[in-house]
């Protein structure tokens, strides 16, 4: 299967592909913080790509928990988004940042003691007061990218914070409209793009 066909049966798989609900503001961040801890449950790995499920991740195991073969289709899942990605904008190193996917729906539900809100960027530059942010689907770390539960649509933002650093300067004139063209995502309104 080539990356094109991949990508397609990728998008068109709901179970591991799901967009936030509409209207909420799908908040993303990058920054170098250190993430907070967080307990492995599955593991899997292609090339400098580790996908990380957080213990109690829900799948297809007879406990109702995710196993190997959910790990390693999330992670091909990844790996479609990642080419996509790096055939537009070059390819982004990940061996010091594993992917972490949480089982919260809300990486504010994430957050520890120390990095509460200072450490989901955009959530900590928006002014927004504790507690107020909207929901963030991702977030880039200095040593990990954390996905919420099913938003592997985010990874691609997050892969254009490692790129880019923080914030969101200039990401109207390349990065939206590659959204919107290759992932049918249009991110003008959260990005501040103008029509
Ligand atoms: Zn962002």
């Amino acid at each position: 299967m080539d990356a094109a066909a991949q990508f397609k049966r990728i998008l068109s798989d709901r179970a591991w592909v799901r967009s936030v609900v509409a209207g909420s503001l799908l908040a993303t961040g990058c920054g170098f913080l250190p993430a907070p801890a967080m307990t492995v449950g599955v593991t899997c790995q292609h090339g400098d790509l580790t996908l990380q499920l957080e213990q109690g991740y829900p799948g297809t195991g007879a406990d109702g928990l995710a196993t190997a073969d959910d790990c390693q289709r999330a992670l091909d899942a990844l790996d479609g988004y990642r080419a996509e990605y790096e055939a537009r904008f070059g390819v982004q190193a990940l061996g010091n940042r594993p992917v972490r996917l949480r089982t919260a729906t809300d990486l504010t539900m994430t957050t520890d003691a120390l990095n509460k809100y200072a450490s989901l960027n955009d959530c900590y530059l928006s002014g927004s007061p504790p507690g107020q942010c909207s929901i963030i689907s991702g977030n880039t770390y200095a040593d990990s990218i954390d996905l919420a539960r099913n938003n592997l649509l985010s990874f691609p933002h997050e892969l254009n914070h490692v790129r880019r650093g923080l914030g969101h300067s200039g990401w109207c004139i390349d990065y939206n409209p590659w959204s919107i063209s290759v992932l049918g995502w249009d991110q003008s309104g959260y990005l501040g793009c103008s029509k």
